[in-house]
């Protein structure tokens, strides 16, 4: 009889030792801290990804890197290759997929920030891995596991988001995948999963805020929440960032735009400026008295 890992889970001793050991805990003190453009990752201090979904333009791009890194950001996101859901694109899309990278690049010139930029297609590799600091592979992206092979290889460091019908199990699988080929620069994003049929008047997705404990139990890895693509709702960014934050995620990351109403893509997600400053200080608070 395998043991389980979990009441009612179905991760067992087994897969511990044999599916994944690479990032399973050794033992209880075991904690992976990734050391990415000087800011420590699964350690004690918090780590904030901050930005818009899409590199809209080089002025939007710049405004927002300035602006959240004065606030806290350690980290600036923005997709410029972006996995859209219909295949209608903007024309703003088609014209800034190459030029969203130059862009991203220069907002790391003018403000030191590190970037994040989701990685589709294995092609565009050596491109990206100019510009990016950490790779982001996508919840899309999450078991295509010659592709995250590919991006493994380059040593660059991976956000490897949780695919939102994802098992804990499954999603440690994909990890593997990255460890297996000498990464060690690889940090976790629960960003929502399937919502069931008794949520959905509520949610899009569901942020799944266990699988931080759950997490922590079983592997090293360093776990970092979405809660602007698991709420899909701004309003209720506030509350979910602090409870990923009291729920010991490592870092968190936040959709942020000048004008969140006037947004390329997912206008009801992202927070503002002024919204960004203020959660800021709330989860200083609140990281303080923890
Ligand atoms: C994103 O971060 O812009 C994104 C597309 O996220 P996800 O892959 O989690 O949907
Ligand atoms: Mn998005």
């Amino acid at each position: 009889m395998i043991e389980n890992k979990f009441p009612g889970k179905d991760i067992s001793e087994d897969d511990i030792k044999n599916k994944f050991p690479l990032a399973a805990k050794k033992n209880e003190q075991h904690k992976s801290i990734l050391n990415i453009n000087g800011h420590q990752i699964g350690g004690n201090n918090l780590v904030i990804f901050a930005g818009p979904n899409m590199v809209e333009s080089e002025k939007l791009i710049i405004q927002t890197a300035q602006s959240v890194k004065e606030n806290g950001a350690h980290f600036l996101r923005g997709g410029a290759f972006k996995p859209l859901t219909f295949p209608y694109r903007s024309e703003k899309y088609n014209e800034t997929r190459e030029d969203g990278l130059k862009w991203l690049k220069k907002a790391k010139e003018e403000t030191g920030i590190g970037i994040v930029t989701e990685i589709m297609e294995e092609r565009y590799l050596d491109l990206i891995c100019e510009t990016a600091d950490i790779l982001q592979i996508g919840s899309r992206n999450m078991q295509n596991f010659p592709f995250l092979t590919a991006c493994a290889k380059t040593q660059k460091p991976i956000l490897l988001k949780r695919h939102y019908g994802a098992s804990l199990r499954d999603w440690l699988g994909a990890a593997e995948y990255i460890l297996y080929e000498g990464n060690k620069n690889l940090i976790l994003c629960e960003r929502g999963v399937s919502v069931p049929h008794t949520h959905r008047d509520t949610s899009r997705f569901l942020l799944d805020l266990q699988v931080i404990p759950a997490i922590k139990e079983i592997s090293h890895l360093p776990i970092i929440s979405d809660p602007s693509h698991a709420t899909f709702w701004s309003p209720w960014v506030q509350s979910m960032t602090l409870a990923s934050v009291a729920a010991g995620a490592d870092g968190i990351m936040l959709e942020v735009h000048p004008d969140p109403k006037n947004a390329a893509v997912d206008p009801l997600q992202p927070i503002d400026f002024n919204e960004f400053k203020v959660l800021m200080e709330k989860v200083s608070k609140l990281k303080k008295a923890l």
